[in-house]
């Protein structure tokens, strides 16, 4: 399993917790990936990350498209089969039109929340692009969309964890691998010590949901450190390199 980052923004420790931090102007860089799984033969795609018109309205720093990406660790993002959506958030659908053969697995639950009333609230919906959503209820029509109600085993090795509470319908990647059972959490936890001292994240549909969702996170890996947050670039630290060229870039995760 691959995570390969696609942009970053400047950020500081205030920004990141619930209730703040007693170092809130210290800086917190935030790092954007996209996943890849890799199995019998075939590639399972993690979230698609966004495009240059949210980087532009968001003030992100969009280092290279999802597609570009992908290829720089040998996958073709237009012969993709499968790509999960953790959740619907700009920075984790907003690059859809990147998989022109692919089916989206997403929760029952995120496309409810990301297309109901909560949605009227700015507090929570600003984390979604409109015209994202709009283009995944255009692929449901398309039958392009693959609804999952809580958990649910994709291929034997590989499986779907709803851990709602950052949305409504967050979902977590749980594979096997050499060293156990590694958890792909993306923004169930944005940061390692967001889990480490549950602390939430305060972009937040329900923040008790979130701290189960943090003793789920243990309960599914094999070990703390098999967690995988979906924004910390401690990642591009702890895991090596994919090779030389890729370094700070792409990291092999098992
Ligand atoms: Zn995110």
């Amino acid at each position: 399993m691959l995570a390969v980052k696609y942009a970053e923004r400047a950020g500081r420790r205030g920004e990141h917790f619930l209730g703040g931090d007693p170092h809130a102007d210290s800086p917190m860089p935030m790092d954007y990936f996209v996943w890849v799984v890799t199995g019998g033969g075939r590639a399972w795609v993690v979230d698609t990350g966004f495009g240059p018109v949210d980087a532009e309205r968001r003030g992100r720093v969009l280092l290279r498209s999802v597609g570009e990406a992908l290829a720089l660790v040998g996958v073709d993002a237009a012969t993709v089969e499968d790509v999960i959506l953790t959740h619907l958030h700009y920075d984790h659908a907003g690059g859809l039109e990147h998989f022109p053969g692919a089916r989206f697995h997403v929760q029952d639950r995120e496309v409810a929340y990301a297309t109901g009333r909560h949605m009227t609230h700015r507090a929570l919906g600003h984390a979604f692009t409109a015209d994202h959503v709009a283009e995944l209820v255009l692929a449901v029509h398309a039958g392009r969309v693959v609804f999952h109600d809580g958990d649910a085993e994709l291929a034997p090795g590989l499986s779907l964890h709803h851990l709602g509470g950052h949305t409504d319908g967050q979902q977590v990647v749980r594979v096997s691998t050499r060293e156990g059972w590694l958890v792909l959490a993306s923004d169930a936890t944005h940061y390692y010590e967001n889990v480490e001292h549950g602390r939430p994240f305060p972009i937040v549909f329900d923040v008790g949901a979130v701290l189960d969702g943090y003793r789920r996170l243990r309960d599914l890996a094999d070990r703390d450190d098999l967690i995988v947050p979906g924004h910390d670039p401690l990642v591009l630290e702890r895991f090596p390199a994919v090779d030389d060229r890729l370094a700070g870039i792409a990291v092999r995760l098992a």
